[in-house]
């Protein structure tokens, strides 16, 4: 568990870089090319409703459950501590389709249901994610991605272009804290910023 963030919400260290880091996420999903860690129970759950993903596939992916997944692996990261990847068909997620769309949301859609009621957690947070125990963004995916981020006209923080998959994340009750801690930090740092450039104009 990391123990150098202060901030805990829902039993999740809170790593304050979401804050200040900017993001534009603008692409063609880019980030579904190289699969996904699913929990293990998230695993039992997309495979318990394969006869229901299975028909709106297309031609660029797989009907064979065997290569929808890898070999589970031991990961504290996972709620159930067991993460397992999905395959890669056509050089992209087993449920990335033809049209860069994610398989699961198109079924929940298709249902009326949350669109991302049968999606894995890390595809949702995702440029966030969590690791050792932390919120934090998942800068080594974001780096090797050709077109993840590449806008040179930022503007935006990582926060504040995912606070829907936050809000969904952490509930109302934890994403209103997220929001009080958000307030909190970026006055600290203006505070501090300030302080410097008036030490600085002493100093000159
Ligand atoms: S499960 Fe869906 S959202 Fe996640 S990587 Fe695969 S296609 Fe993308
Ligand atoms: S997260 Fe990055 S790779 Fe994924 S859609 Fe947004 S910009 Fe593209």
């Amino acid at each position: 568990m990391s123990q150098k963030f202060s901030k805990k919400i829902n039993g999740i260290f809170i790593d304050p870089i979401i804050f200040t880091y900017n993001f534009h996420c603008k692409c063609s999903g880019e980030c579904c090319w190289y699969g996904v860690y699913t929990d293990l129970k998230e695993h039992d759950l997309i495979l318990s409703i394969k006869d229901k993903i299975i028909p709106i596939m297309d031609e660029s992916q797989t009907t064979d459950i065997n290569k929808w997944f890898e070999a589970p692996e031991k990961d504290e990261d996972f709620d159930s501590g067991v993460a397992v990847g999905t395959e890669l068909f056509n050089n992209k997620c087993s449920f990335l389709d033809k049209n860069g769309l994610c398989t699961l949301q198109k079924l929940a859609n298709n249902e009326g249901g949350h669109k991302w009621k049968y999606k894995p957690r890390y595809c949702i947070l995702f440029p966030l994610t969590i690791f050792e125990g932390a919120l934090t963004i998942d800068d080594e995916h974001i780096d090797r991605l050709k077109t993840c981020n590449k806008n040179p006209i930022v503007k935006t923080s990582i926060y504040e272009a995912c606070k829907e998959e936050l809000k969904y994340f952490f509930g109302e009750k934890g994403f209103s804290e997220l929001e009080e801690y958000s307030k909190e930090y970026l006055n600290s740092l203006e505070k501090k910023n300030e302080l410097a450039s008036n030490n600085s104009r002493e100093v000159a």
